[in-house]
C-alpha cells in the first residue's frame, strides 16, 4: 500500500486546490503558505523521493517540471519574481518524501537561510 500523502493528493483521495495538471505533473496550493503565492509541483508518479535520488535515467521528469514552472509562474502573476525550493532530507526539513518543488512569491521574500 502506498502511504504517500502526495500520491493520495494526485489520486484525489485527499482534497487539494489544484492549479495545474498535465499527463506527468500536478500542481496545487500549499496548505500552509509561506507567502501570498505558494504552490507545490510534483510528478504524478512516485518515481523519486527527493532531489537526492535524481539520476540521468530519471532527470526527464525534473526537466519537464522546470519547463512548467515558468509558465505556471506567469499564470500565477509572479512577474516580479519568485523562489523555487526543494527541501532534501532532515536538515532541510523535508516532510514529504515524494519529490516536489515549492514555487513561492507574491511578495518580497526574505534572504535565504
Ligand atoms: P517539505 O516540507 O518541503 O517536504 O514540503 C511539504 C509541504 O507540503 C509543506 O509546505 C506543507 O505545508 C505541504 N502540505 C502538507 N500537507 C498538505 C496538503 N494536504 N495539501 C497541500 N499541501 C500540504
Ligand atoms: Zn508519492
Amino acid at each position: 500500500m502506498n502511504d504517500c500523502l502526495f500520491c493520495k493528493i494526485v489520486k484525489g483521495d485527499i482534497p487539494s486546490s489544484k492549479v495545474f495538471e498535465d499527463d506527468k505533473v500536478f500542481a496545487f496550493k500549499d496548505i500552509a503558505p509561506a507567502a501570498p503565492v505558494h504552490v507545490l509541483i510534483i510528478p504524478k508518479e512516485h518515481i523519486l523521493c527527493g532531489v537526492d535520488e535524481v539520476t540521468a535515467e530519471t532527470a526527464d521528469i525534473v526537466a519537464h517540471i522546470f519547463t512548467v514552472i515558468p509558465k505556471l509562474a506567469k499564470e500565477l502573476g509572479l512577474e516580479n519574481g519568485y523562489r523555487v525550493v526543494s527541501n532534501v532530507g532532515a536538515d532541510a526539513g523535508q516532510t514529504v518524501r515524494h519529490i516536489h518543488f515549492h514555487i513561492i512569491g507574491g511578495a518580497e521574500l526574505g534572504a535565504m537561510a
